[in-house]
């Protein structure tokens, strides 16, 4: 087998152009990452090419929630709550370590659009569809025990608060280990790899033309099915076919969440609150050092590759805070980082942005492209099967040179993703509490080694061993954890870039911008060492990094000009 390394992408590309597979993913996110999981896991020969970083579209924008979508009930979309409802638990279940349950508190106010009754009732409902096992029921909280729990909430108007059980997770990692675990299982990932058009048979489509954004190559993918998982950008993909039927089915939407220090923000628990002057419910989510905030719903019709939050939008995130938490104070001078994530709703007539439905719709073109589109980041293994179920269908109903042995079921809900393999909730509190301990060896705070084991999970020990090897070289035990880290992701993640390690592997872009401003350098330095890159490159690199790393904060300059 083949290393899921940046040293072996050449190796990957040989692979893929020698051999005909079955399928061939365009698109790297979520989405993707489902389908090549759920193919490989089924017997098929398959195959995922992204055009930028595993993760760098939406699935690494999103407000990091593994959740039915409450909201989803006023909309009636019963089997959307439903299906994601249930996706929570299995999802939380394979991949532990880069997901935590939390109480998430519902406030509602004298006046709002929720009451005590509406939010019992919503509460109950999403409990049943959900499935929510009878231990982490909602709970309904009068106004003291609200205000006991959550101090900084605005007293003023409380009438009380539901609190129930929801999932955040790391959408990035989760994508990654996702692709970890397909390539484990023999499928073929490959990032900066660009669908550029197809090659034809007989009019059908048989297979990609692919360009290789690091080496500035191009070279031909064949495939019996070609499946468009692109996101936001499905329209532009299906407008690469030689008689494109365009989808026009999706309606992009911008989400915006800015970050604060917690120490700003120290709220006990997720907040989930209406904003009282539109109605829109708004999400505060504790995480490690920091509290984020999100997201705002706007009509986007801009340059997709790097969407960035704007001055109004940061502005009426931090009005939204300040209704709830007025004793915060929450101001620009606060936020220390933003992202912004491009929504790819399918269209409905009539209906506005937030009234879209979050649902998934699968088409196929005349000449046999697959399209995904629409969905949402919790329901991405069940999407995966409706693709794959298709293709298995139509797949044993043709003549192959070569039939492989498929399985009718994936069982992707038994699956572990990379990073998460433990054999039971004892495993791993036990590893956890084993990476904690190393803490004292390891010279740093049991929190970092916490943070560390959420990260990598199962494979915490090899990146310990990695920043082992830095002992005596260098004296700062942090820098060597950020190495060994950055090693790995080389080795065994495929980072290309440093913008790859800085943000989509480790997310410090937006939760350690600290961090980043301290080990910039040595970061850079032992990269380009590992990966050979000459000064050129190197200063690409940097400059790359450096754009996105602004791009984040851009808003501030906004008001300025
Ligand atoms: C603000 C916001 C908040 C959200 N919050 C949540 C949440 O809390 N929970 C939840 O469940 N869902 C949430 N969602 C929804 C969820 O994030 C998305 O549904 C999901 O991430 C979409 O994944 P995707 O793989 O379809 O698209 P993407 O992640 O965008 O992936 C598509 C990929 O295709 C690649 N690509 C494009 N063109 C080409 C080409 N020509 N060749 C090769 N590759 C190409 C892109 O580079 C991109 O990486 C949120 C969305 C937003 C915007």
């Amino acid at each position: 087998m083949i290393a899921f390394a940046a040293a072996e992408r050449s190796d990957y590309l040989e692979l893929l152009t020698k051999k005909k597979v079955h399928i061939l993913v365009i698109g790297g996110g979520i989405t993707g990452a489902g389908i090549l999981m759920d193919a490989v896991n089924r017997g098929f020969e398959a195959a995922l090419i992204e055009k930028q970083d595993f993760a760098s579209g939406t699935s690494s924008r999103s407000t990091k929630l593994i959740h039915g979508g409450l909201r989803y009930l006023k909309q009636a979309q019963i089997a959307l709550v439903k299906e994601t409802g249930k996706e929570r638990k299995i999802v939380y279940n394979n991949a532990k370590h880069l997901v935590q349950r939390n109480k998430m508190l519902l406030p509602f106010y004298k006046g709002g659009a929720l009451g005590a009754w509406t939010t019992s009732i919503a509460l109950w409902l999403y409990d049943r569809l959900a499935r929510v096992s009878k231990n982490e029921h909602k709970l309904m909280l009068k106004k003291e025990t609200t205000r006991r729990i959550e101090p900084l909430l605005n007293a003023e108007g409380l009438k009380g608060a539901g609190l129930y059980y929801e999932y955040k997770v790391d959408d990035s990692r989760l994508t990654l280990e996702i692709i970890k675990k397909a390539v484990e299982n023999g499928g073929i990932a490959l990032n900066y790899a660009e669908a550029t058009g197809y090659i034809y048979e007989d009019g059908k489509i048989a297979g990609v033309k692919v360009h290789d954004v690091l080496n500035h190559t191009t070279y031909e993918v064949m495939a019996d099915y070609v499946v468009n998982a692109s996101g936001p950008w499905s329209d532009q993909v299906a407008m690469l076919e030689h008689k494109p039927e365009s989808l026009k089915r999706i309606v992009l939407s911008k989400g915006v969440h800015i970050v604060v220090p917690f120490n700003r923000l120290p709220i006990k628990q997720p907040v989930y609150f209406e904003n009282r002057s539109d109605q829109r419910m708004i999400f505060a989510i504790p995480h490690w050092d920091y509290t984020y905030i999100g997201t705002t719903d706007t009509a986007f019709a801009g340059e997709m590759d790097l969407p960035t939050a704007n001055h109004e939008e940061v502005s009426y995130l931090i009005k939204c805070i300040g209704q709830v938490f007025p004793k915060a104070h929450i101001s620009e001078q606060d936020v220390r980082s933003t992202w912004a994530g491009i929504r790819p709703l399918v269209y409905e007539k009539g209906k506005s942005l937030s009234e879209l439905s979050r649902k998934d719709e699968v088409f196929k073109s005349t000449s046999g492209l697959i399209s995904i589109v629409g969905g949402k980041l919790t329901g991405y293994r069940k999407m995966a099967e409706r693709v794959i179920e298709l293709i298995l269908t139509e797949f044993k109903s043709h003549e192959h040179k070569t039939s492989p042995v498929l399985h009718e079921e994936a069982l992707t809900d038994l699956s572990n993703v990379s990073g998460s393999e433990f054999k039971s909730d004892d495993d791993f509190r036990k590893l956890k509490a084993y990476c904690n301990s190393l803490c004292h060896h390891l010279q740093v705070e049991e929190e970092v080694m916490e943070k560390i084991f959420h990260r990598y999970g199962t494979n915490t020990e090899q990146v310990i061993a990695l920043a082992e090897t830095f002992t005596g070289e260098i004296t700062d035990p942090y820098l060597r954890l950020e190495l060994g880290g950055l090693l790995y992701g080389i080795r065994q993640e495929m980072v290309c870039t440093l913008s790859d390690y800085l943000i989509r592997r480790t997310n410090q872009l937006y939760f350690g911008r600290d961090q980043v401003n301290k080990y910039l350098m040595p970061v850079l330095d032992t990269l380009a060492g590992e990966l050979q890159l000459n000064a050129e490159q190197k200063s690409k690199n940097l400059e790359d990094f450096i754009k996105e790393y602004e791009a984040v904060m851009a808003w501030k300059n906004e008001k300025t000009l």
